[in-house]
């Protein structure tokens, strides 16, 4: 699943691609029809992220919410001046596609469908398809700011006045409660956007147990951890990948830092810890692989 830094990734290509454009919104599948006639014809004015969730702000005051979800996933293609031909969400099954106009040959109006697209969004200069999401609506501003309530505060929330706010919401959040941090923090109630790569190597890098519970935190064990989410985060929406380890940690140093070399614990079952050598271990948690070194994150 997208964590909240390919989220962001989205909202900012989406605002460079088609912000103050006029699109023509449809739903080549069927499944969105309605929706997309409530947006058909209307001007994209801003794209946002929070979490996991995408809005998409359009000029009569509503907004397109989509979240991801495991299996959802953008295509983008257009013209030399479109910068989006990429795909943002889960790989495609069947291969990225090529688009034409790429090559400078002429673009003359998106592709025909391939498969289950539920929303096609199209300017003069290119297109976006949406296939597999778990949410794609039409909400109010109202809608948006009840779904918003919900959410805890997102580490990539831009401003750094509300930065001392939402360290202190997100550690009064997961201070509050009895359940464990490795749960916690796949909470989006209890902050936003963090996944479970994040979830697993946060936790090892502040060298916790990730059956500590929430309320057993401290407040500057807390605000650390809130430190490092953001720290981390941060670096995937610029990088466009997540990478947690410290140089000195790896032992492939080369740049760009390898797929083997950018994990301290996820996805690392058996192979000995970084800092101690020490097998890493595997279990579920949330329904979702949990990855942990059990002698530097012991209770
Ligand atoms: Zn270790």
């Amino acid at each position: 699943m997208p964590e909240g830094h390919s989220i962001h990734r989205l909202a900012r290509q989406f605002s460079s691609v088609f912000g103050g454009e006029r699109l023509t919104v449809s739903s080549p599948q069927g499944r969105f029809a309605a929706g997309a006639a409530r947006l058909d014809g209307h001007v994209l004015e801003a794209a946002e992220a929070h979490g996991k969730q995408l809005f998409l702000h359009f000029d009569h005051d509503l907004y397109l919410r989509i979240h991801l979800g495991l299996y959802g996933a953008f295509d983008f293609g257009g013209d030399e001046t479109f910068i989006g031909s990429s795909s943002i969400g889960a790989p495609r099954r069947l291969g990225e596609q090529e688009v034409a106009g790429d090559d400078g040959a002429g673009y003359s109006g998106p592709p025909e469908p391939k498969g289950a697209v539920r929303v096609r969004l199209v300017s003069k200069h290119g297109w976006a398809d949406l296939r597999g999401p778990t949410a794609c609506e039409v909400v109010t501003e109202a809608e948006r700011q009840k779904v918003l309530a919900r959410l805890g505060p997102d580490p990539l929330a831009d401003g750094a006045d509300g930065a001392a706010g939402r360290a202190a919401e997100f550690t009064r959040r997961l201070r509050s409660k009895g359940s464990p941090v490795g749960l916690l923090l796949m909470n989006q109630e209890v902050l936003a956007g963090v996944g479970n790569v994040y979830r697993a190597e946060v936790l090892f890098r502040r060298r916790m147990s990730p059956w500590r519970l929430g309320r057993s935190v401290g407040e500057a064990e807390a605000g650390e951890l809130w430190d490092d989410v953001v720290r981390l985060m941060n670096d995937g929406v610029r990088q466009g990948r997540i990478i947690t380890t410290e140089p000195q940690d790896r032992d492939d140093t080369g740049e760009p830092v390898p797929v083997s070399e950018a994990h301290y614990v996820y996805k690392r079952t058996g192979l000995p810890c970084r800092r101690c050598g020490t097998p890493v271990a595997g279990t579920e948690m949330g329904a979702r692989k949990l990855y942990w070194c059990p002698s530097c994150q012991a209770d």
